[in-house]
C-alpha cells in the first residue's frame, strides 16, 4: 500500500508538462540524484538476495511470499551498509520478507494503532490536542516489514488542491494546534516543490510554532538532503524538527552523518524514534551504542516504540517485559538524556503512553 507506483510521479508530472501555447523552449529540470535512487531501488526479492550474496535457500519462498503481501523495497544506499552474506545483518532483517510473515497469528491485526478512525480531514489525522499529523504521500523509499502501515489505505489520501484547502481551512480554526507534522508514508519522497508548497501555507496559519518532519529518508537516501530541500527548510518562520528513524548504529554512515549535519546547520532540531524489533536491536549494548551513536551524529534519542501488534510482523515482537528490562539496563549504562522513552501508541490515548 504504501509503494505501489514507480517513485516521484509528482517530479515526472512538473518536469514534463509541456509547454503551452508560446515558442519558449522549456528545458526539463535534470531529476535530482535522490529521485533516481529511488526509483532504482531493488524491489524484487530475487535482486535483493542477488545483491547480497544470500543463496536462494532457503530465503527465496519467503521471501516472495511476504513480497505478495507487502513489496520489497530497498535503495542502493541503505543496502551498502549492509554486510554481504550476512541473513542476521540487522539491517537487512529490516527489509527482507522472511515466511515468517505469511503466517496469521492471533492478536496481530491490520490497524493496530486504530488510525482508520482518527481521520479529521482528509490527509489530516489528529489524535493529540495540540498536534496534528498531515500525510503528505503514502510513498515511501524504503518498505520496512515491521512497519505498523503496511496495512494502510494510502490510495484515500493523495490530496487534490481542494483537499489542501480544506486542510488548511481546518487548521486556521483549529487555534489549540500550534505544530504540523508531516507524515506518510516518508514526507520527504514528496518532491521539494510540492513540499515548499505546503510550507508556505503553514507559514499563513498564525497560530502555528512548529512543523515537524517524521521521516527516515535522510537515512535512507542521504542525497536527499539538498539544497532545494534546505532553502525551502530555511525559507519557513516555523521552529524546525526532524525526527528521524533509526533502529540500529549501523543505520549511521558517514554519508548520513553529512546529511544530518547539513540538516543542523540549517537550525533543525534532531530527534530520533526507533522501534524495538527482535534480531536488530532487542539488547542493551545494541541500544546504548545506537544512543551514543546517534548523540555523536548531533541528534538525541526520543521515542524508543513498544512492539505493536500488526500482522505479518509477528516474527519482530518483543514483548513489553523484556524491553522494559532493557530500557531499565540502559538507564544505568546512559546518561539520562540518552535514554529514549519507551512508549506506545494507544487507540484513543490523549499522549503516547510511557511503558515505564
Ligand atoms: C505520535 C503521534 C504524534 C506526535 O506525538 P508526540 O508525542 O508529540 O511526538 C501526533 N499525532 C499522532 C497521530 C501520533 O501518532
Ligand atoms: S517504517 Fe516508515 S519508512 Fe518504513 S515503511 Fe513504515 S512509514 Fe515507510
Amino acid at each position: 500500500m504504501i509503494q505501489r507506483t514507480p517513485a516521484s510521479i509528482e517530479a515526472r508530472e512538473s518536469s514534463q508538462r509541456p509547454a503551452t501555447g508560446t515558442a519558449t523552449l522549456q528545458i526539463p529540470e535534470p531529476r535530482p540524484d535522490w529521485q533516481k535512487l529511488m526509483s532504482n531501488a531493488i524491489t524484487s526479492p530475487e535482486e535483493l538476495l542477488k545483491r547480497l550474496g544470500l543463496p536462494v535457500e532457503p530465503w527465496l519462498k519467503g521471501a516472495r511470499a511476504g513480497h505478495g503481501l507487502f513489496p520489497v523495497r530497498v535503495p542502493e544506499p541503505f543496502v551498502q551498509r549492509m554486510q554481504p552474506g550476512n541473513p542476521n545483518d540487522p539491517l537487512l532483517r529490516q527489509v527482507l520478507p522472511l515466511i515468517e510473515e505469511s503466517h496469521q497469528e492471533p492478536g496481530f491485526v491490520r490497524d493496530p494503532l486504530g488510525e482508520d478512525d482518527a481521520i479529521q480531514t482528509t490527509g489530516l489525522i489528529r489524535k493529540y490536542r495540540s498536534r496534528a499529523l498531515l500525510m503528505v504521500t503514502g510513498h515511501c523509499a524504503i518498505n520496512c516489514r515491521y512497519c505498523f502501515r503496511r496495512h494502510f489505505p494510502y490510495g484515500e489520501h493523495r490530496l487534490s488542491p481542494d483537499d489542501r484547502h480544506e486542510v488548511i481551512n481546518t487548521l486556521t480554526a483549529s487555534p489549540e494546534i500550534n505544530e504540523v507534522i508531516f507524515s506518510g508514508g516518508d514526507p520527504l519522497a514528496a518532491n521539494d516543490r510540492l513540499l515548499a508548497q505546503w510550507a508556505e501555507l503553514l507559514d499563513t496559519v498564525p497560530h502555528l510554532r512548529r512543523l515537524r518532519i517524521h521521516s527516515r529518508l535522510p537515512v535512507v537516501i542521504p542525497q536527499r538532503v539538498n539544497d532545494s530541500l534546505l532553502k525551502w527548510l530555511s525559507e519557513s518562520r516555523l521552529q524546525k524538527v526532524l525526527v528521524v528513524h533509526i533502529n540500529h548504529p549501523a543505520e549511521l554512515d558517514q554519508a548520513t552523518r553529512q546529511a544530518l549535519s547539513r540538516l543542523r546547520e540549517a537550525g533543525v532540531t534532531l530527534l530520533n524514534q526507533s522501534v524495538i524489533l527482535k534480531g536488530v536491536n532487542d539488547s542493551t549494548d545494541t541500544l546504548a551504542q545506537l544512543s551514543e551513536t546517534l548523540f555523536e551524529a548531533g541528534v538525541m534519542p526520543y521515542y524508543l516504540h513498544a512492539f505493536d501488534p500488526v500482522e505479518g510482523a509477528h516474527h519482530f515482537a518483543v514483548n513489553d517485559d523484556r524491553a522494559k528490562a532493557l530500557v531499565r539496563e540502559l538507564m544505568e549504562q546512559l546518561p539520562g538524556f540518552l535514554v529514549p522513552k519507551l512508549v506506545r501508541e494507544l487507540p484513543g490515548a490523549a499522549s503516547k503512553t510511557p511503558l515505564l
